[in-house]
């Protein structure tokens, strides 16, 4: 099983990057990094009723196994290079490998990564990707460093993963919901615009647990304050076609994960030269707050108030 596995990942993946020593079939892979380059690594495991509902598409696991670390990189300021896949599978499903392969390849083929190796066992549904990507000294973005004064940033519409999500479970997801649900399947991890922000950004996270956590992050990192204005948070179309009660709308976009967006802190002088350098891409990004002294992270509405959000960011092992 595990050589077809192998195999189907092989026939999907592009011509092996140059740097690529050794590759998938020897003991361990050989890369050579650029000269000079530091190299940033991480980790994420998708388990089967955790992180995604069972019957959930091979096509999309793939996807987003890479994507989730992709983001990870993304918010380090990082070019993604090579990944690792650690599969455990219930059982050998030829069918179920080739479309995970070709979910896997299609997000990996995008950044140029390649597959260096991996490991397959029998078990219940887990995939663990690592990722390693490049940066130059000096040039990783960080959680700390947000300076009382920056602007906080968010890019694309958060919420919209958890909206999906409070639909597939709810059954009430219909065709109409394809764009709000692919944003669940298959997030696109914002490489882009972590590259864009080096040399601009003063903190920088991905968007998995839930907006303000998140924030939590950067503001416990930096030893700061973070206000964010809850009705500047962009939403999406499909989220305004809802016609959700504000609470609500507010609770998917604050604390909603899985949105791999890009959460960051810069002086607000850099906003235009950012804009210039994503000129080429569909990256949007938003300013929905700022970052002040104190130590909490608050939601505020339009009065200056502070709104207290229904439901917390997901916790595991709550
Ligand atoms: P070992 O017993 O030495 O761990 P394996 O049979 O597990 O060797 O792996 C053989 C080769 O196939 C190695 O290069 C390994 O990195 C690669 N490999 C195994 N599983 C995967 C996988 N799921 N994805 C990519 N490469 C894999
Ligand atoms: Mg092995």
């Amino acid at each position: 099983m595990e050589f077809d596995l192998i195999r189907a990942l092989q026939d999907r993946l592009p011509a092996t990057r140059h740097d690529v020593v050794v590759g998938i079939g020897d003991d361990a892979a050989l890369v050579q990094p650029a000269h000079g380059s530091q190299l940033a690594a991480c980790t994420d495991t998708l388990v089967e009723g955790v992180h995604f509902l069972p019957g959930t598409a091979a096509a999309d696991l793939g996807w987003k196994a890479l994507a989730v670390n992709l983001s990870d990189l993304a918010a380090m300021g990082a070019t993604p290079c090579w990944a690792l896949l650690a599969l455990a599978l219930p059982d050998a499903d030829r069918a179920w490998m080739a479309e995970f392969a070709d979910g896997f390849s299609a997000l990996a083929q995008q950044h140029g990564v390649s597959l260096i190796g991996g490991d397959t066992t029998r078990g219940p549904l887990t995939i663990t990707v690592t990722a390693l990507g490049t940066v130059s000294p000096g040039q990783a973005l960080r959680r700390s460093g947000a300076r009382v004064g920056d602007g906080v940033y968010v890019s694309g519409t958060p919420g919209d993963a958890a909206l999906a999500l409070r639909l597939l479970q709810s059954g009430a997801a219909g065709p109409h919901h394809a764009p709000l649900l692919e944003r669940l399947a298959r997030p696109q991890p914002r490489v882009a615009l972590g590259v864009a922000l080096r040399g601009l950004a003063s903190a920088a996270i991905d968007v998995s647990d839930g907006l303000l956590a998140d924030l939590g992050h950067i503001a416990s990192a930096g030893m700061v304050g973070i206000d964010v204005h809850a009705e500047r948070v962009p939403a999406s179309a499909g989220l305004v076609q809802e016609d959700l009660p504000e609470t609500s709308r507010q609770a998917l976009q604050l604390t909603g994960g899985d949105d791999y967006e890009l959460a960051f802190c810069m002086p607000r002088q850099h906003e235009t030269t950012l804009a210039e350098r994503l000129q080429e891409t569909s990256c949007t990004f938003t300013r929905i707050g700022d970052v002040v002294s104190g130590s909490a992270v608050r939601a505020l509405d339009g009065q200056g108030g502070q709104i207290s959000v229904a439901q917390p960011g997901w916790e595991h092992f709550r």
